[in-house]
Order: structure tokens, then sequence, then C-alpha cells
């Protein structure tokens, strides 16, 4: 039989296509918003069961043509990730923890029955788009997102594994996330609506856990709220996380607490935060939070902050919270110390601006 490539021999090799005017490039780059404007070229790689992982390269960005019983738009096998591309003092780019997320791609891939790409081949294809549309990273505080994807091309109705499937990186210039005034944003506490239950996909990257999920987010704006709070799918009583972030609380007591992993994304930023606590004087505890916890230790002063982190907001912090019963508010409804200091030296680290001692920045 023929010898199957597990991608440990991927290059994507650049064949690049005529770039975007410069003075048109500068244009898009003022105010890009998020996820709307995409640079010049893609990375692609196509797996078959036969031929394990080929075809890979970083080309012009172009539409994808799929057949329409592609596995992934029937049965949603579909995986991705999210990390950033920084503009350094220097004027170099580097990223930042990569290998989380290859790592996290991983796991996702195995909970989908997605073929492996490995660790060193997912920094790979993203170095290397990174390299040719470097011109697209913008200047701080803004970035260039990278979005990591894999989908089951196969054109087979029948439900299993797919035999093929497409790998891609695209990037996009990002706007900054905090423009200036900072006021925190209101969580609805959903009641009902669920994300992730135990031995469901919660800790996989997946597109179907955000399908599942915009109808909270929905009801979370019917309540004037900015993003939804998800509680664990058995008892609607432990805190999950938000839609895209995830949830932390400082405590009087001095800790840095969030809820265990386990049917939420094991986020970047979180790690991150979470080892960044000790040198702001806090305890990074995982436990379960209860919402009543939560309430009562708002109303009472033992939780004085709390604030969402992800990679596309960074750090977001949360002053208020609402639910059927009503709502109350952390601290006193502004942005808390902690939190800001906190957002302050990862936002440094990643652009550079202050020392790494823990090796999180990766120069492209
Ligand atoms: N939870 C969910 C559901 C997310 O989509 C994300 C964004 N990837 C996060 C948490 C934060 O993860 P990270 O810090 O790796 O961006």
């Amino acid at each position: 039989s023929s010898v199957v490539d597990p991608g440990l021999s991927l290059r994507f090799p650049a064949t690049p296509t005529t770039p975007t005017p410069d003075e048109a490039r500068a244009s898009l780059l003022v105010d890009p918003g998020f996820g709307r404007v995409f640079s010049d070229h893609m990375t692609v790689a196509s797996w078959t069961a036969e031929r394990g992982w080929h075809d890979d390269g970083v080309r012009g960005l172009e539409p994808m043509t799929l057949h329409p019983a592609a596995a992934v738009l029937h049965y949603a096998q579909e995986i991705f990730e999210g990390l950033k591309a920084y503009r350094q003092p220097d004027g170099s780019v580097a990223l930042f923890r990569p290998d989380r997320n290859a790592a996290r791609f991983e796991h996702s891939a195995r909970r989908l029955s997605l073929p492996v790409l490995p660790a060193s081949a997912f920094v790979t294809a993203v170095t290397e788009l990174v390299r040719l549309d470097a011109a697209w990273v913008p200047d701080p505080p803004a970035t260039l997102y990278l979005r990591p994807f894999m989908v089951a091309t196969e054109a087979f109705l029948g439900v299993r594994a797919a035999d093929e499937a497409r790998f891609g990186v695209l990037a996009s210039p990002a706007g900054p996330y905090f423009s200036g005034r900072e006021v925190g944003v209101t969580l609805w506490i959903d009641p009902e609506l669920s994300r992730a239950a135990p031995g469901g996909t919660g800790d996989a990257k997946c597109g179907g856990n955000y399908a599942a999920g915009l109808a909270a987010q929905g009801v979370a704006r019917e309540h004037a709220c900015d993003q939804v709070l998800f509680l664990d799918a058995v008892e609607h009583r432990w805190l999950e996380e938000s839609g895209t972030m995830n949830v932390l609380l400082v405590t009087a007591a001095g800790e840095l607490v969030t809820p265990p992993l386990g049917t939420i994304l094991d986020g970047v930023t979180r790690r991150s935060v979470l080892e960044l606590a000790a040198g702001h004087g806090l305890r990074p505890v995982e436990r379960p939070v209860s919402v009543d916890e939560l309430r009562e230790g708002a109303r009472s002063g033992a939780i004085t902050e709390v604030f969402a982190a992800g990679t596309a907001a960074v750090i977001s912090p949360i002053v208020r919270f609402r639910e059927p019963g009503g709502e109350f508010t952390v601290g006193d409804g502004t942005p808390g110390p902690r939190t800001l200091a906190l957002r302050s030296e990862l936002v440094d680290v990643q652009f550079g601006r202050a020392a790494d001692p823990r090796g999180w920045r990766v120069p492209v």
C-alpha cells in the first residue's frame, strides 16, 4: 500500500500573486474592523485517506469550490483556530504562543474525526502566510488576525468521518478592539440555553459550537447585553464561559478564579493570564464557580473584578450581569485595576514592549 503523508513534510511553498497596490492596502488598514478585510494570500493543503497531506502551499486568496454534498455542509465536520500576528517595535512581526493553537487544533481534529495536522506543520502554515503578507500586519494597536481551519470535503451523504479534507489559513487585519474610552461590558446569564454538555464538543473549537451559541447571543442582545454567559448544561448553575471568551474573577482574598477545563475552551489568553497572576499578587485558582457565588460575591464585595479573556478582544472588563430576576454590578461598575494591569502586561508582551521571560513571542 502507498505511504500516507502524515503531514510532517509540509513546507507550504509560496506562489505569490499580484499584491494589492500599496495605497489600496494602506487605506484598507486604516479602519479594518474585524473579519471583513483579507490579505492577498491564503495557506492551503489537501488531505485524503489514501495519500495523506499533499498540495500544500501559500497562494492567492480565492473562493473554494466544494461539491454540494461535501460533508462539512451537511454534518459540520469542521474545526478552526484564531491567533494574531503583532507588529514589533523594530518593525519585525511576532506570533503569540502559536504552539498552543497548534495543540488545540490537534485536539479539535481528533474530537471531530478530522485528520491531524502536526503542530510543526500548523506553525509553518501560519508563519509562511504571515511572511508573504507581512505588509498586511498593521501597526499597534491593530493586528493581523489569523484563521486556520479544516473542513471535510468528501462528497458523500453517509454519516461517517470523511475521507477527504482541506486545511487553510486566512489572514485578516483587525482594528484595535479597545478604542480609547473603556467602559466594560454587560453579560446576560442565560437560564435555559446551553453551549456544551459533558462528553460533548465544548472543549473543541468546531463551527457547530458557535452556530449553537447564536440563539443565546440573540437573547442577550434582546436584553440589551453585549454577550451571553453560558452556565453548565446539567444544573444551569455553574459558570462556563462567554461566547468567544473565557471568564475570570478577582476576589477580595487575592485569587484569580476561573472555571476548570472540561466543557469550555482551553483558551490561550486564559492560560496566559493565569500564568501572569502571581506577578500581580494574585493566586491562580481553577475551580467551579456558581452563579449564586458570583451574584452574592459581587454584592458583598468578595468578588471585586470580573473579566473575559480571548485572542480577539484580549481582556474585556465585565462590569454588570443581567438575569431573568434582575441585574447586579461588579465593584463600582467600572473596569478594575487588576483587569487593566493584566491586560497591559499581556498586550506589552504581545507587541514586544515588555520582556518575554516565558518565550511566548515567536518571530515570524
Ligand atoms: N472560549 C471560546 C468559546 C472561544 O471561541 C475563544 C476564542 N478562541 C476563547 C474562549 C478564548 O480562547 P483564546 O484565548 O485562545 O482566544
